[in-house]
């Protein structure tokens, strides 16, 4: 059965949701706007603010809604925590308030999935707890797409693992208590078991942040950027910080990348849902030519295809939600990275839309739109850019088809015509046809 309606009870969750997220986590993105600071765990005023809010999200029963019971999280299931998302993914802020921010999500995943007993205790229960943020270390300064191309390496020394090499754009390295690093452990392997993924606790000696990459928005001299440009300089870690295998790294990093890019659509849904909201009051508010914008119908085509263009990708979403929670494993691939692939495009044209609706006011910092605008390249590129989904979506696709069997495709039309003549000769010839 297709069921497109909210239980009443999970209703009056969401509902106490887009209420909080409006009126607790909006003011936050408004006090504590940079890209790092729902991270800053050392800032005493935000976290004195975040912590009697988290406190809320946990007695509602809505923390951490990514996780299952055995993690510490209601296990709401992946729809449930689509129709959340949409209202988190409203403010900045409120992932870290609700305990869904990434990339500490994907990090406790694995974490879950591959530690041992020892790395559970020491790096998940506080990073499930709030109390920590991490960082993920795989993409490097000559190779982000192919990850076959990567040279940082990890050799094994005794009882240590030793790590060389340089990664970039690893988010949040500054504020993080550990790093999860995609190393070389193999360099004669096969492709894709050439690299395992190690855990490394902040202090170990040897890691050098060379700089905060800054991006489209942020300034390199009030030193904003949060993307951490990383040198491991000959860093020994214990033999048993690895997670998972030897030469197990892609395994590892393929269990994080799915979750997390559809839990980036499920939030760009709500971050277009709240540009729409300002386009149609903007419609509605600015008069021009003695009538409002509304009345313009260039402008009501502007709203309706933005609301269309919404609604199927949420449509998207949710199915590719749905397929998670009730299909095999890995069923739901080719949706999410349908979904990864649409979510920059529709992200795009809502918010150039609404910001050109708003006039010269839309281009200013005045309003959220401008650094709405300028994230949308960065969507198009985390977890990998559209042009390698795009190809995952195609392969797949084309799994279902094969080549025409004849020299013309098989839906040639005379080649059917004589086919289908055949077929019905004897009533032909009758009919004299
Ligand atoms: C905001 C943000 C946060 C990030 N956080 C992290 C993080 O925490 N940790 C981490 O390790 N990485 C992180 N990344 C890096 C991200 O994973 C890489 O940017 C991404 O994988 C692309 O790699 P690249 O930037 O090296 O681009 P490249 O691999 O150089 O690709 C550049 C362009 O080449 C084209 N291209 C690439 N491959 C193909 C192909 N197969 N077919 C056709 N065209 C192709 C595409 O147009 C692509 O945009 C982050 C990136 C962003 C923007």
């Amino acid at each position: 059965m297709w069921d497109f309606s909210t239980e009443t009870d999970f209703q009056a969750k969401l509902d106490w949701m887009e209420r909080f997220v409006r009126e607790e986590c909006e003011p936050l993105d408004l006090l504590f706007p940079h890209g790092g600071d729902p991270y800053d765990v050392n800032n005493k005023a935000s976290r004195a603010i975040l912590a009697p809010l988290q406190e809320q999200v946990k007695a509602q029963g809505l923390w951490a809604c990514h996780l299952g019971p055995e993690l510490g999280g209601p296990g709401y299931g992946q729809l449930a925590l689509g129709l959340m998302n949409e209202i988190i993914g409203r403010s900045y802020w409120a992932p870290t308030v609700f305990g869904t921010a990434a990339p500490d999500t994907g990090n406790a995943e694995i974490l879950a999935m591959y530690g041992t007993d020892e790395q559970k205790q020491r790096y998940l229960q506080p990073l499930l707890d709030g109390t920590i943020v991490s960082c993920f270390s795989m993409t490097e300064p000559q190779a982000g797409s192919d990850p076959k191309e990567f040279i940082c390496s990890a050799r094994r020394d005794g009882d240590s693992w030793v790590i060389d090499g340089e990664k970039w754009f690893s988010s949040n390295a500054r504020y993080a208590s550990f790093f999860i690093v995609m190393a070389v452990t193999d360099p004669n392997a096969a492709p894709y078991e050439r690299m395992s993924m190690i855990v490394v606790p902040a202090e170990t000696p040897g890691i050098e942040i060379i700089r905060n990459v800054s991006v489209l928005g942020e300034r390199d001299d009030l030193d904003e950027g949060i993307h951490g440009y990383v040198r491991y300089h000959q860093v020994r870690v214990p033999f048993d910080a690895m997670l998972g295998g030897p030469g197990e790294g892609f395994k590892v990093a393929q269990s994080r990348l799915g979750g997390g890019r559809v839990h980036h659509a499920m939030r760009t849904v709500g971050v277009c849902r709240r540009a729409f909201d300002m386009m149609n009051e903007r419609a509605l508010s600015r008069t021009t030519q003695g009538e409002t914008l509304a009345k313009k119908q260039s402008v009501q085509q502007v709203i309706a295809d933005s609301w269309i263009q919404l609604e199927q990708f949420r449509l998207l979403v949710l199915q590719t939600a749905w397929k998670i929670d009730h299909l095999p494993h890995g069923a739901a691939r080719t949706d999410i990275a349908m979904c990864k692939v649409q979510m920059s495009r529709v992200m795009h044209d809502i918010i150039q839309r609404t910001l050109h609706m708003h006039g010269s006011l839309g281009t200013t910092l005045e309003t959220p739109l401008a650094h709405w605008w300028a994230s949308v390249p960065q969507l198009a590129l985390a977890d990998g850019p559209t042009e390698v989904h795009q190809m995952t979506v195609a392969k797949q696709v084309l799994r279902g088809y094969k080549p025409a069997e004849g020299l013309f495709p098989s839906e040639h039309v005379p080649t059917r015509l004589s086919a289908a003549r055949e077929k019905h000769s004897a009533a032909l010839q009758e009919f004299g046809l």
